[in-house]
């Protein structure tokens, strides 16, 4: 059995009271949820929005259409106002890293205070559920946003308080946020399943991140062995006012979907850590569909991996990875280990947290490149992985499937300072002036 130490990031206030006997409180499991009210969304069903074109503009325009990402926002930061949060996540310190990729540094120092090293096992992706340990029905009501549900009509919808199901779709804050409006999405909560992907769990997220309408806003996952810290199943999602360097890196077609949808795939060809990203502008369910397939593959061939839903969920990238297998045995230099940086999705996507001050201050992307290449597969076996995964994406139409070659130029783009606060204003749809203030931060 492979295990590493690390030290378990807080995502609730109860998590340190996991063993408390009964409930004091309401909480998510079964002993207060029946018949709870609870604020509720709900997302149009799939019939009225999810064709969304080219042209439509998924940066906010302060228009009316930006209802899941002001219920969002005004819900949390009430909850950062009633001081539930361990830390002000809004200053804590971020530039970006001089160099072509524009990673970004964010000093968190707050994320793992006075927590004792805890072993992971990180060779087994799939694990079953255990209810002995932290999970998210111990998670108080108040540290719960929405939840998060397909309307039976064709618009959004929102109530403060109604009687939600048996095992409603949950959004729930981080109490030790990465960044502004950092939340967990939790898919049928009560079901208990284990942090193993579905193709219906990855719709919801889908869902999720094109609802909000905000190119600001994404959505990730990590598995277990990829640094998914709670084995329930959870998607992280939160506002970052610049682009992440990994959706800017070259890619080069590699198949193409024959359905309607139109599901484009893709590798990275230039970046840190090897990965596949799948692209469409069609029906954002198939898009969902090819890439649940993909993660399928690779968590039942008990490969960690690591998903993030960018660009309102129309662009998903997937990496494959290895790290913590490679720490395990040893193979991770020393130094890089001293950081304590745990590459999961936002680290691999570009967008580094780091713990130690003196690390901080000397980031360059010389660091961040070298963190994140012990990250990625090898090319031999990364050609094994993606193979596997095109042909579970396309597996209908496999005789389609079809080696392109096709670069897409990277888009230009001046890295610029961000922080917290700049997070914050791009969140609330003013994204061009959001670096106005922060530029000389
Ligand atoms: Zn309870």
């Amino acid at each position: 059995m492979l295990t590493i130490k690390r030290i378990p990031t807080l995502v609730s206030i109860y998590q340190d009271t996991v063993d408390r006997p009964g409930c004091e409180r309401s909480c998510l499991g079964m002993c207060c949820i029946p018949g709870a009210k609870l604020p509720v969304y709900a997302f149009p069903g799939t019939s009225s929005k999810d064709h969304l074109s080219d042209s439509d503009d998924c940066i906010p325009d302060a228009g009316g259409d930006l209802f899941l990402n002001e219920v969002i926002l005004a819900q949390w930061e009430e909850r950062l106002s009633r001081g539930l949060f361990r830390y002000d996540v809004t200053t804590c310190e971020t530039k970006v890293l001089p160099g072509d990729f524009g990673f970004i540094a964010q000093l968190n120092e707050g994320r793992h205070l006075k927590k004792r090293p805890t072993e992971f096992r990180v060779d087994q992706v799939l694990q079953p559920f255990d209810s002995k340990k932290f999970n998210f029905t111990k998670v108080g009501q108040e540290e719960v946003l929405f939840c998060f549900e397909m309307s039976t009509s064709e618009g959004s919808g929102y109530s403060e308080r109604m009687v939600v199901g048996d095992s409603p779709n949950v959004v729930v804050i981080n109490v030790s946020p990465i960044e502004y409006g950092h939340v967990l999405l939790v898919p049928k909560l009560q079901d208990c399943k284990p942090q193993r992907m579905d193709q219906e769990s990855l719709r919801l997220a889908v869902n999720f991140a094109a609802e909000a309408k905000n190119s600001s806003f994404r959505v990730g996952y990590n598995s277990l062995g990829a640094f998914a810290t709670i084995n329930h199943l959870h998607f992280q999602a939160y506002y970052l006012a610049v682009p992440f360097p990994v959706e800017r890196a070259s890619v080069k077609k590699i198949a193409s979907s024959k359905k309607p949808g139109g599901v484009k795939i893709f590798e990275l060809t230039d970046y840190a850590v090897l990965g596949l990203v799948y692209e469409s502008n069609g029906v954002l369910e198939e898009l969902a569909d090819c890439v649940s397939q993909a993660c399928i593959a690779l968590q039942d061939h008990n490969i960690p991996y690591n998903v993030l839903i960018s660009d309102c969920g129309r662009r998903i990238f997937i990496f494959p990875q290895c790290f913590a297998e490679k720490q395990a045995l040893g193979q991770v230099d020393p130094d890089i280990l001293d950081t304590q940086v745990n590459p999961a999705v936002w680290e691999i996507s570009g967008h580094i947290v780091l713990k130690r001050r003196e690390d901080y201050e000397s980031a360059t992307e010389t660091n961040a490149w070298r963190l994140l290449a012990e990250v990625s597969l090898s090319s031999e076996r990364f050609t094994e992985v993606k193979e596997m995964c095109v042909n579970a994406s396309l597996k209908e139409e496999s005789a389609s499937f079809q080696l392109e070659l096709l670069e897409v130029e990277m888009k230009h783009f001046s890295p610029k300072v961000t922080s917290g606060k700049g997070n914050r204003i791009a969140a609330k749809g003013l994204l061009s002036d959001a670096f106005a203030e922060d530029c000389c931060a």
